[in-house]
C-alpha cells in the first residue's frame, strides 16, 4: 500500500479505529504526525548479550525463552511475585515481576521474549536477576524481523500501546513511505549542509541505519544528535526563524498613527516619579524605548535585566511618556498575585501624580469591574494593571498606546501576537526578569529588539548564600534573631507551588504562629499569602515596608514586586522544591540596600542529585546569566515543560540549549531566505516553501500573522 504523509494513521496496518482514537488523543492524526512521535531511546538488538555472561550491575538487553514461571504471594507484605527462569543458549537468569499477576498468562513455557533492565543480585533466590525489567514478547517470524536483529526504537507508552505495538506501526509506516516528498528546507540549504532528504531522515529516526561503527553512531542517536535528528531539528528551527524574521520585515514597513512628542514638561514628569538616580544602563534602556515610541513604527522591544536591576522604573517612565502624550498603558503580569503586587508598587511610585491607575483582575467584583471598564473606555484610567486576561477579555480602551508585558518567560512569543488579533496594535515592551543567555535571546526572540540592563543599582553586594539541613533549624533561628537585633528585617519563605494547595498554606500559617508564639515571642511576625484579600495583603506589605514587622512569613507571593531594602535576610524553607530560576528571583528580594544580605536555603535531606546541583549553583553565584545557563542545562533535552515555562515554543526534536549551534545556523539561513524574498529574488520553489511554512505556522503554532 502506498501512503502519503497526509494519509490518516488509521489506515496503517495494525492501527484501526480504536488505536486511531488513542493516537488522535495524543494529537497524532496523520502518518506525518506519527513520524514526529520520536523514540525515547534506541536499543541495539543486532546482537543480544549472552545471558551466561551477565554480571551484576550490567544494564543489558537479552533474548531468551521462558523455562519456568510461577506466581506466588507474600501475604505478609501484600505482594504477588511472578518468578521466571529465562534461558538462552549460554545460560539462564531469574526474572521477577512484582504485583503484576496478570502477566502470568503471557509467559507460558517456551515463549520467546526480549528483556531489558539492570542485572541485580536477588537475595531471595540467591541468584542474579532482572527485577521488573522492560519486556517484549516475540511471536511469529515476522516479529523477530522487526523487533530484533537491528537497532530498534523504544517509545513512550501511548494509550495502552506499548513500545512493541508502536514499533509495529512505525515499521508499517516506514516500509510504505513514498519515494520523496515536499521539503520545507530550500534546496540550497540542504546542499550547503549536506542534509538527508526529509523522508529518509524521518525513517532513520525510527529505524536507525548504523554501520560498523555501531556504538558511536548509536550514541549519537540516543543523544538526539544523529544526522537524521539534526536534519529535523534544523527544519524545526528554520520554520520558526523564518516566521520571526518575516515578522520583523513586516513590522519594518508598518506605520503607526500615534504621534509622540517629548518636551521639557514631559521630561519633568518622567523625572518626578524617580525615587533615585537611574543607573547608566537604565538611562540607556529608557532612551532606546523612548526613541521607539517616537518613531513611526510600532515598538517591539525586549527589556532584559537580572532580578533587581531595576526594570520596573524604566517601564514606568516609559508609561509616563505614553500617558503624557495622551495614550493609555496596559501593564500585564503573568499571574493575578503578581499583577496585584505590581499595582501596589506602581501606585506607590505614582502617588504624587494625578494619573488614574487601576487594577483589573478576576478578584474584582462584578459591579466594580463594570465601573472600571467604563472608566477605561472613557479614558479616565490611564494605566491599568492586570494579567493577560486584560487583552483577552472584552476590555475596550479609549486609546491603548503602550503594552508592558512583565515576566516574559511565562508569556511566550505566540501569546504576544494575540494583541494584534484583538485589533490592538500598541507599542509593546516585554520585560524579562529571567535572564536568558544573550545568544539564545537573540535567536528565540528574533522578532524583538533588545535592550539590556547589565548593571545593578549602586551599592549592591552579592548575597551570601548558605545551605542548612532542616535539623539545624535552631542555628538558623539564632541567625534570624541576630539580624533583627541589628535593626534589619527577615523573610521566611514557604514553597507553594499552587496558591490553592491547602496543605502548604497551612504549613506557612502554622509556621508563622509557631515563630510568633514560641521562637520569637518578642518580635513582630506577619504572614502573607495569596489567599489573603487584597486590602489585607496591602496592609501586611505596607507594615513590613514601614518596619512595623520584623519577620515576614510568606508563600512565594513575594517572588516579584516586594521591595524592602531593610530586609537583609531570607530564609527559604524546603528550598529543594523550588526551581533554580525561582530561587534566584526569590533571593533577589534581599540585597536591595547597602547592607550585606544573606540567604539561607533550608533543605530537607536527602535531596536528589539535580536539586543538589541547583542549590550548589545558587550558593556559588548571584549572576543571573550563569544561573539561567545551569537551569537550562539541568532541565536537559526533552523537558518541554521547562521550555514551555520559558515561553519558548515547543520543539519536537530540537532542544534550544543542546542544539544552540543549529539554532544559530537556522537563524542565518532564515536570514538568507527572507532576504531573497525582500529583494524579489524568490524562485518558484522558494515560493512553495513559503506557502508551506505559512501553513505550518497556522496549523502547528497558531501563528497567523505573516501576510
Ligand atoms: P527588577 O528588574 O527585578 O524588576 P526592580 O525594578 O524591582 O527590579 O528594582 C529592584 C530594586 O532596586 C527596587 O528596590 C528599586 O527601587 C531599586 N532600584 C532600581 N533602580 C535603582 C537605582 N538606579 N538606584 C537605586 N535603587 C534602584
Ligand atoms: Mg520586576
Amino acid at each position: 500500500m502506498a501512503i502519503e504523509l497526509t494519509t490518516s494513521i488509521q489506515y496503517i496496518k495494525g492501527v484501526g479505529p480504536k488505536r486511531a482514537a488513542a493516537l488522535e488523543k495524543a494529537g497524532i492524526r496523520t502518518v506525518e504526525d506519527f513520524l514526529f512521535y520520536k523514540p525515547l531511546r534506541y536499543e541495539d538488538r543486532r546482537a543480544f548479550k549472552e545471558i551466561g555472561s551477565l554480571r551484576q550491575g550490567d544494564v543489558a538487553t537479552v533474548s531468551g525463552k521462558v523455562w519456568t514461571a510461577r506466581l506466588y504471594g507474600v501475604p505478609r507484605r501484600g505482594l504477588s511475585v511472578l518468578e521466571m527462569v529465562v534461558r538462552d543458549e549460554s545460560g539462564s537468569i531469574v526474572v521477577k515481576f512484582f504485583n503484576q499477576p496478570y502477566l502470568r498468562d503471557q509467559f507460558q513455557k517456551g515463549r520467546r521474549m526480549v528483556l531489558f533492565g539492570e542485572v541485580r543480585w536477588d537475595d531471595y533466590s540467591g541468584k542474579l536477576a532482572l527485577l521488573n525489567p522492560e519486556f517484549e514478547l516475540l511471536d511469529e517470524a515476522r516479529d523477530a524481523q522487526i523487533h530484533t536483529g537491528r537497532v530498534v526504537p523504544i517509545y513512550r507508552k501511548l494509550g495502552d500501546m506499548k513500545t512493541k505495538a508502536l514499533r509495529n506501526i512505525a515499521h508499517a509506516v516506514v516500509e510504505n513511505l513514498p519515494g520523496g516528498s515536499f521539503d520545507p528546507l530550500p534546496e540550497d540549504i540542504r546542499q550547503r549542509h549536506s542534509l538527508l532528504p526529509r523522508l529518509r531522515a524521518l525513517a532513520e529516526l525510527h529505524f536507525p541505519v548504523v554501520g560498523a561503527d555501531g556504538a558511536s553512531a548509536l550514541a549519537l542517536y540516543n543523544e538526539g544528535r544523529s544526522a537524521a535528528h539534526r536534519r529535523m531539528i534544523l527544519e524545526e528551527f528554520f520554520v520558526l526563524q523564518v516566521g520571526l524574521q518575516l515578522l520583523r520585515v513586516q513590522r519594518a514597513v508598518e506605520i503607526k498613527r500615534r504621534k509622540y512628542a517629548v518636551d521639557d514638561r514631559i521630561r519633568e514628569a518622567v523625572k518626578r516619579i524617580l525615587p533615585f538616580h537611574p543607573t547608566a544602563a537604565q538611562k540607556r534602556a529608557l532612551k532606546e524605548i523612548v526613541e521607539d515610541l517616537c518613531s513611526r513604527k510600532p515598538m517591539n522591544r525586549l527589556l532584559q535585566g537580572d532580578v533587581g536591576s531595576g526594570k520596573t522604573i524604566v517601564g514606568l517612565q516609559a508609561a509616563v511618556v505614553a500617558i503624557e502624550n495622551g495614550y493609555q498603558v496596559a501593564w500585564m503580569a503573568p499571574t493575578e498575585i503578581l499583577a496585584e503586587q505590581h499595582f501596589l508598587s506602581i501606585k506607590r511610585l505614582l502617588a504624587r501624580s494625578a494619573y488614574g491607575v487601576a487594577l483589573l483582575t478576576s478578584a474584582v467584583r462584578k459591579a466594580e469591574k463594570e465601573k472600571l471598564k467604563r472608566a477605561i473606555a472613557a479614558g479616565s484610567v490611564h494605566l491599568v494593571v492586570g494579567t493577560h486576561a486584560l487583552i483577552q477579555e472584552d476590555v475596550a480602551f479609549r486609546d491603548l498606546g503602550l503594552a508592558i508585558i512583565d515576566e516574559q518567560h511565562r508569556f511566550g512569543v505566540l501569546q504576544r501576537s494575540s494583541l494584534k488579533e484583538k485589533g490592538l496594535d500598541p507599542d509593546t515592551l516585554v520585560m524579562t526578569a529571567t535572564p536568558i543567555p544573550r545568544s539564545l535571546a537573540l535567536t528565540v526572540y528574533g522578532d524583538l529588539d533588545l535592550s539590556v540592563i547589565d548593571q545593578l543599582p549602586p551599592g549592591r553586594q552579592p548575597i551570601r548564600t548558605l545551605l542548612k539541613p532542616s535539623d539545624q533549624r535552631q542555628e538558623v533561628y539564632r541567625i534570624v534573631a541576630g539580624e533583627v537585633q541589628r535593626g534589619h528585617q527577615v523573610y521566611v519563605v514557604y514553597p507553594l507551588v499552587e496558591e490553592s494547595e491547602r496543605k502548604d498554606l497551612k504549613a506557612a500559617t502554622q509556621m508563622a504562629n509557631h515563630l510568633a508564639d514560641r521562637i520569637f515571642p518578642g518580635l513582630r511576625v506577619g504572614l502573607l499569602h495569596g489567599r489573603l484579600k487584597s486590602p489585607q495583603k496591602e496592609e501586611v506589605m505596607s507594615r513590613f515596608a514601614q518596619g512595623e514587622l520584623d519577620i515576614l512569613v510568606a508563600t512565594t507571593v513575594i517572588e516579584v514586586g516586594i521591595d524592602v531594602p531593610n530586609a537583609t535576610l531570607m530564609v527559604i524553607e524546603h528550598a529543594e522544591r523550588f526551581g533554580l530560576a525561582q530561587l534566584h528571583q526569590l533571593r533577589g528580594r534581599v540585597g536591595r540596600g547597602r547592607a550585606t544580605s544573606s540567604c539561607i536555603l533550608v533543605v530537607e535531606l536527602p535531596v536528589s542529585e539535580e536539586a543538589g546541583r541547583r542549590l550548589q549553583t545558587l550558593c556559588d553565584t548571584c549572576d543571573g546569566f550563569r544561573i539561567a545557563e545551569v537551569d537550562l542545562e539541568l532541565r536537559g533535552p526533552g523537558d518541554f515543560a521547562g521550555v514551555r515555562q520559558w515561553g519558548i515554543p515547543q520543539f519536537g526534536f530540537g532542544n534550544i540549549v543542546r542544539d544552540r549551534d543549529l539554532l544559530e545556523l537556522a537563524r542565518q539561513e532564515a536570514q538568507r531566505f527572507v532576504a531573497r524574498s525582500v529583494e524579489g529574488r524568490f524562485s518558484a520553489s522558494d515560493q512553495a516553501v513559503l506557502q508551506h511554512l505559512r501553513h505550518r505556522w497556522r496549523e502547528k503554532m497558531g501563528l497567523a500573522l505573516v501576510g
